[in-house]
């Protein structure tokens, strides 16, 4: 019962903003390995670490799906810690990948990838989660290849709001431009906006749109995008952090030619799928359904077989 008990820590995996990671396993059987995510609680919360925290990191332990990093137990150690006993990736991340000079992909590979992202959202979409932080940092990776969402914003709501700005630097890069404005109420379009954002990025392995603040991300946004307007969405105007933008300066919303001269190694179907994720109006965005419905994955190439996709040497 004591679940504490049933997991080894070795060594220190890697360090993160919010949480220490070490590799671990089963005391009954040492070649069983996880990873454990000791997630740095907030003081101030202590006490809070409660119920309703439990209760989300328990559904979240309910979240079986091929493409969503397996939790497999919760426990808080003897300094009131939250500890996440998560299953073990091994082989980094995909933003190490699109780093890794030494590394070349093509259209199948990003295709797979995709889909094994699209398929984790589309799952978690299903069960009423919405994941919140979507990148490429944050999808790590198999030893099979299979590409895993992790990092469900938990550690975020449990860490120390004081802690990340010493540390590093939020990425705010895949924020969809309603949070940037500071919209209260927001609903699954914003994980379909971080979608569109990693598939831009798999596709010129650079980061399509990387603003030094909040205010110049919007900027770059619009640059990028087109600029939001009462046509283009309806309603943005009245969000709380809404900017207003000098006639002269408005650029109007990209179409189908601006996605396909940007992206052409996605192809036309390829560009029209990354269009359909980043439209301003998140209820103009294709939903995680609609993705997996998109003409883009029965056209060549196929996905590469997960067991063939290029991996960190
Ligand atoms: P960050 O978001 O900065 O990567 P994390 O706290 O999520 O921080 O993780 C810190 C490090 O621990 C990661 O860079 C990674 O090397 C390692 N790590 C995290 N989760 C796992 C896991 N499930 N399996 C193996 N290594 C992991």
């Amino acid at each position: 019962e004591d679940v504490r008990r049933k997991y080894v820590k070795d060594k220190k995996l890697g360090e993160g903003t919010y949480a220490i990671v070490y590799l671990a396993h089963l005391r009954t059987d040492p070649s069983t390995l996880f990873a454990i995510k000791k997630i740095k609680v907030n003081t101030e919360y202590k006490d809070g670490l409660s119920m309703d925290a439990i209760r989300e990191v328990k559904y979240l332990q309910e979240l079986s799906h091929a493409n969503i990093i397996a939790l497999h137990d919760v426990f808080s150690s003897k300094d009131q810690n939250l500890n996440l006993v998560l299953e073990f990736l091994p082989l980094g991340d995909l933003e190490m990948l699109i780093k890794d000079q030494n590394i070349q992909y093509g259209a199948g590979d990003v295709k797979a990838w995709m889909g094994m992202l699209s398929r984790a959202v589309w799952f978690c979409h299903e069960n009423f989660v919405l994941h919140r932080d979507i990148k490429p940092n944050n999808l790590l990776i198999a030893s099979d290849g299979e590409v895993k969402l992790a990092d469900f914003g938990l550690a975020r709501s449990f860490a120390d709001p004081y802690l990340n700005m010493t540390h590093q630097v939020i990425t705010r890069w895949y924020r969809p431009p309603e949070l940037l404005y500071g919209a209260r109420q927001y609903s699954g379009a914003v994980d379909i906006w971080s979608i569109g954002m990693v598939f831009a990025e798999l596709l010129i392995r650079v980061p399509f749109v990387a603003g030094n603040s909040d205010m110049d991300q919007i900027t770059k946004i619009c640059e990028a995008f087109g600029t939001p307007t009462e046509d283009n969405w309806p309603g943005v105007t009245k969000l709380p952090n809404y900017v207003p933008v000098d006639k002269n300066y408005i650029i109007p919303v990209r179409g189908r030619d601006f996605y396909q001269q940007q992206f052409p190694t996605a192809g036309p179907v390829g560009a029209d799928l990354l269009m359909s994720m980043c439209q301003l109006d998140p209820r103009k965005r294709s939903t995680a359904r609609q993705i997996l419905e998109h003409r883009w994955w029965f056209t060549e190439p196929k996905p590469t077989k997960k067991e063939d996709l290029p991996k960190k040497s």
